[in-house]
């Protein structure tokens, strides 16, 4: 276990999912915890709970990371309460998937504003305490959509490639004054965030070579350990059940989302399903919601 004894960690969007399970996996290495949430007070206060209920003393602070007063807010809460703020886990996000030509300017802006600009602007905040403490340890919420791409994702590949790219260039700004920045990209893991997929999984499940997708306190582990690590910085960490290069070709359109877990040669689509070919290989996915996936199809097709 980790030892995050006398440390304060900022969690954002830890209200749920990955992040519930950082400010789980902090508070039990002793870290005080704050955490930020979009709008769901009562899941906020049930990862609070969860935290004292492991010792931890935390405080949950209604947040937009978007929005840079409310950042500043939330950094002050912190400091408030604790004293210092030496973990920053940007890890508030949101998806909103559609193919390019159908893809609204404001599900673009919504994306890049959460997942990109929210994680510059807690950077940003706590740039400066962690300089004069010449401590602290930012951990950063990028996706393996972010390194390889994904059909359906230009927004969220896009938000989660600039945060790769935002770690490795803090990671330099910051070297000197002892303060490390990384980022974990985790692959398919079950949270609210991957729900619409439920039902439609299977053949996603059986293409991951160590099996099932990947649980939140998987992450939260991973993260753990860059939260602690004096070495480390500039650098991201795959969380995959997969080998990280291996080809496991699949694609499942559905008319809201497209999820492709790897690189395809070809995708042919057709009636209730797509088939994907890779090489010599080729698989028809059956489609469990076929009605949709024609709906989708046509429209996709009339565009
Ligand atoms: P989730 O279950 O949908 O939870 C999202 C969290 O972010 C919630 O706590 C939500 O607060 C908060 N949030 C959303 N917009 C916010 C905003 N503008 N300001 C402050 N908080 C905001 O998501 P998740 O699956 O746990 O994902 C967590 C992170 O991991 C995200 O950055 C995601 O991109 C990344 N990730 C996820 C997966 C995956 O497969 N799930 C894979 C790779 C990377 P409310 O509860 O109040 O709405």
């Amino acid at each position: 276990m980790m030892n995050f004894a006398g440390k304060t960690a900022v969690v954002t969007g830890g209200s749920r999912g990955i992040g519930r399970a950082i400010c789980e996996e902090l508070a039990r290495g002793g870290a005080n915890v704050v955490l930020c949430y979009a709008g769901r007070a009562e899941a906020a206060q049930e990862t609070v709970t969860a935290c004292e209920d492991l010792g931890a003393k935390a405080l949950a602070v209604q947040c937009n990371v978007a929005d840079e007063a409310q950042v500043k807010a939330l950094m002050d809460a912190a400091v408030k309460e604790f004293g210092r703020i030496d973990i920053l886990v940007n890890n508030a996000g949101v998806t909103r998937d559609g193919l390019v030509m159908m893809m609204k300017e404001a599900d673009f802006d919504a994306v890049i504003d959460t997942n990109l600009k929210g994680t510059f602007l807690c950077m940003k905040a706590v740039s400066r305490i962690m300089m004069k403490q010449r401590y602290g340890r930012i951990v950063n919420l990028s996706s393996v959509v972010g390194l390889r791409g994904n059909a359906g994702q230009v927004n969220y590949a896009a938000s989660k490639a600039g945060v790769v790219g935002m770690t490795k260039s803090l990671a330099k700004e910051l070297a000197s004054r002892g303060v490390t920045v990384n980022a974990v990209a985790p692959g398919f893991v079950a949270t609210d965030m991957t729900k619409d997929l439920e039902g439609q999984d299977n053949a996603l499940l059986a293409a991951i070579p160590l099996g099932g997708m990947g649980q939140p306190e998987e992450v939260a582990e991973a993260l753990a350990f860059l939260a602690q690590s004096p070495y480390i910085t500039g650098e991201v960490l795959r969380v995959i059940r997969a080998l990280a290069e291996q080809k496991t070709t699949m694609i499942i359109v559905t008319h809201e989302m497209a999820f492709a877990r790897d690189v395809a040669d070809q995708v042919v689509f057709m009636d209730g399903g797509v088939i994907v070919e890779q090489g010599d290989a080729r698989q028809v996915i059956e489609h469990p919601r076929e009605e949709r996936t024609r709906q989708f199809l046509a429209r996709y097709s009339e565009n």
